[in-house]
């Protein structure tokens, strides 16, 4: 009896944990399950640290408490009109982890009039990836393909954190502020994890060391904004560094030479939009160096988009070669590393001012000038270069290693209703970081599949699990109900004339279902590549496989179409109308 008593005030206090940093308080239980609204000053508890324990361990050893005793009305238990706050019936609160493709769909669908919808991520926008590479040269700004998070309509709560840990017995998510590394943490009620993945570098010497972020590095990755705005610096550092009178002939050539690793349609795109640059761009600003510029793409398998038809992976090859691009297939980096120019080449030097300076220092100064970046393949042969883009493969973020979630080949296993098995319900995980356990065919890590299960997570709390009351006392340690049937989200736009479409083109289920849309990959301007081979949309067969204009004004359409809000609409064709008629710029700062 006294145990069961301790259990019951240990797990309701647990569940009071309120979250230590940030605005509206947490809720606790009133009679009849309602919850009262309280201030997080007043009521904040330390949350016992169970981050790390496996997950199967903490939900099994999560207390079943008894109802708590209602608590007595006081004058404190009134809200600021004089309600008694045991009346005012407390959102359950999803915490979203990930402003990408996954979370920001479903923080914009979710119904905010049911749910207390708050997101952490450390971007504290919406990145439209699809048009990365067009930003890393120029023909586009970087804002352009860019949502704030906090222009969702009322959106709960945002926080420009990373998640570092999970303890979900007390439901509360460990964060870490981007700004100071100041710690805090987040209590939910369900929890989305949605926060994608990162480059892989396979361990290879060099690759992860020269990758330092900021403008001055030679290997770059392209992932977020900040990588785009490293790349464009970089390409043109090495312009403006090999336009110099003092260049050496040796050291030009290795300045304008540009790798990029990978054969996926990123790498693929970025490259085309480098060529492009160096074609409309390069030859009027920089008029002797166009003959010198070497453009290499890497990639290790035998072929370039593997996920594409072959007949359009060969169209995409054969169109590289004849813009001059170096493909060298079936062919890995095996390391990158410095070595130096021959020592008569330039001699150190002490400059007027160095008269106060350290000698050594001034010679180390001078060496490290010297050197160069080197890229060894596995054929023995070695290139230097003045960038290497690195874009070749996927790893898990460090939260995943760290929450405690069963993994699946380093992504968080989910059931069909993306739910993560053993959480009642009430952790859920999406787009690049899940992989669903009972799927013989794995999902592809796309902005498609992420978007498509925003959709359906968010149709699923928006019409089937705001039926059930997560904070009723007796739901605590219930399963929340599977939910019913939901349309997928087969055409990729949003809207309602969409929505009616969707309903009448696809069998509904309560599953997830996933709906192929095709692949596009565009070839710069005026080029490209569009898969619907296996397409679920209903589209005709003189339409399943395109190539050449009409490909590009299908990818630039789709995505434009896309775009969010009216503000990107407006300034993407505008400066695609801006590129092709007064070219890019070429300003660095
Ligand atoms: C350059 C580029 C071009 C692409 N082009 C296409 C394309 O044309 N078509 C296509 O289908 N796919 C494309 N993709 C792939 C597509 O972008 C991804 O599959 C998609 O973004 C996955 O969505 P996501 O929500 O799972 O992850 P992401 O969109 O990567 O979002 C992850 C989010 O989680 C955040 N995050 C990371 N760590 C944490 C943490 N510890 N705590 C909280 N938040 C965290 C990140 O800041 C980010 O906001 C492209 C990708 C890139 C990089």
């Amino acid at each position: 009896m006294l145990a069961s008593l301790v259990t019951t005030a240990l797990a309701s206090s647990s569940r009071r944990v309120s979250q230590v940093c940030g605005g509206v308080g947490r809720s606790s239980r009133g009679p009849l399950g309602s919850r009262t609204l309280w201030s997080t000053s007043t009521r904040s508890r330390t949350i016992p640290n169970t981050a790390g324990r496996s997950f199967a361990a903490a939900a099994a050893s999560t207390a079943v408490p008894a109802s708590p005793p209602p608590p007595r009305p006081s004058a404190s238990s009134l809200t600021p009109r004089g309600v008694p706050t045991n009346f005012v019936k407390a959102k359950p609160r999803i915490v979203i982890l990930g402003s990408g493709w996954g979370g920001y769909t479903v923080a914009k669908r979710l119904d905010k009039t049911k749910y207390d919808v708050r997101v952490i991520s450390p971007a504290n926008h919406f990145l439209f990836t699809p048009l990365l590479p067009s930003t890393a040269v120029g023909t586009l700004e970087f804002r352009a393909i860019q949502e704030p998070i906090r222009t969702i309509p009322h959106l709960g709560k945002y926080y420009q954190a990373k998640a570092h840990g999970l303890d979900s017995v007390n439901k509360v998510v460990h964060c870490e502020g981007i700004f100071k590394q100041n710690h805090f943490d987040v209590a939910y009620d369900y929890l989305i994890v949605s926060a994608g993945n990162k480059t892989n570098t396979f361990g290879i010497p060099g690759i992860a060391a020269k990758e330092v972020r900021g403008d001055r590095s030679s290997v770059l990755f392209l992932k977020h904004l900040y990588h785009a705005r490293a790349i464009r610096n970089r390409i043109l550092e090495c312009f403006e560094r090999a336009s110099a009178n003092n260049v050496t002939a040796a050291e030009r050539s290795r300045l304008l030479s540009f790798i990029v690793v990978g054969g996926g349609p990123t790498s693929c795109e970025f490259t085309t939009e480098l060529y492009d640059f160096i074609h409309d761009d390069v030859s009027q600003w920089y008029p002797d160096l166009q003959d010198e510029i070497q453009l290499t793409l890497v990639e290790a398998g035998p072929g370039l988009l593997p996920s594409f038809h072959q007949s359009l992976s060969a169209h995409y090859l054969q169109r590289l070669q004849q813009r001059k691009v170096h493909v060298k297939l079936d062919t890995a980096v095996t390391g990158v590393h410095d070595a130096y120019f021959p020592l008569n080449e330039r001699a150190p030097t002490t400059s007027p001012n160095t008269n106060n300076r350290n000698k050594e220092s001034d010679w180390e100064h001078e060496k490290i000038g010297r050197t160069y970046t080197v890229a060894k393949f596995n054929d023995g042969t070695e290139l230097p270069f003045g960038m290497m883009v690195w874009s070749a493969g996927l790893a898990p973020v460090k939260f995943l290693e760290d929450c405690g979630l069963p993994l699946k080949r380093g992504r968080i296993e989910v059931d069909e209703y993306l739910r993560v098995p053993g959480s009642q319900g009430r952790i859920l995980a999406i787009g690049d970081n899940a992989i669903i356990n009972k799927e013989e065919k794995v999902l592809p890590p796309t902005a498609s599949v992420a978007e498509q299960q925003g959709y359906y997570i968010s149709d699923c709390f928006n019409n089937y699990y705001d039926q059930f009351d997560i904070t009723r006392t007796d739901n605590i340690n219930k399963d929340v109900p599977l939910p019913g049937n939901v349309v997928p989200a087969l055409l990729p736009w949003e809207g309602k004339v969409f929505e009616f479409l969707n309903r009448f083109l696809s069998k509904h289920s309560p599953k997830f279902e996933y709906k192929n849309r095709g692949s596009m990959a565009v070839m710069g301007f005026g080029g490209g590549v569009v898969d619907n081979t296996n397409s679920d949309l209903p589209v005709p067969k003189v339409a399943s496989s395109m190539s050449g204009l009409a490909a590009f004004i299908m990818w630039r359409s789709a995505y434009w179409t896309k775009q969010v809000s009216y503000t990107n609409k407006i300034l993407i064709p505008m400066y695609w109308f801006k590129q092709m008629v007064f070219g890019r710029d070429i300003s660095r700062f």
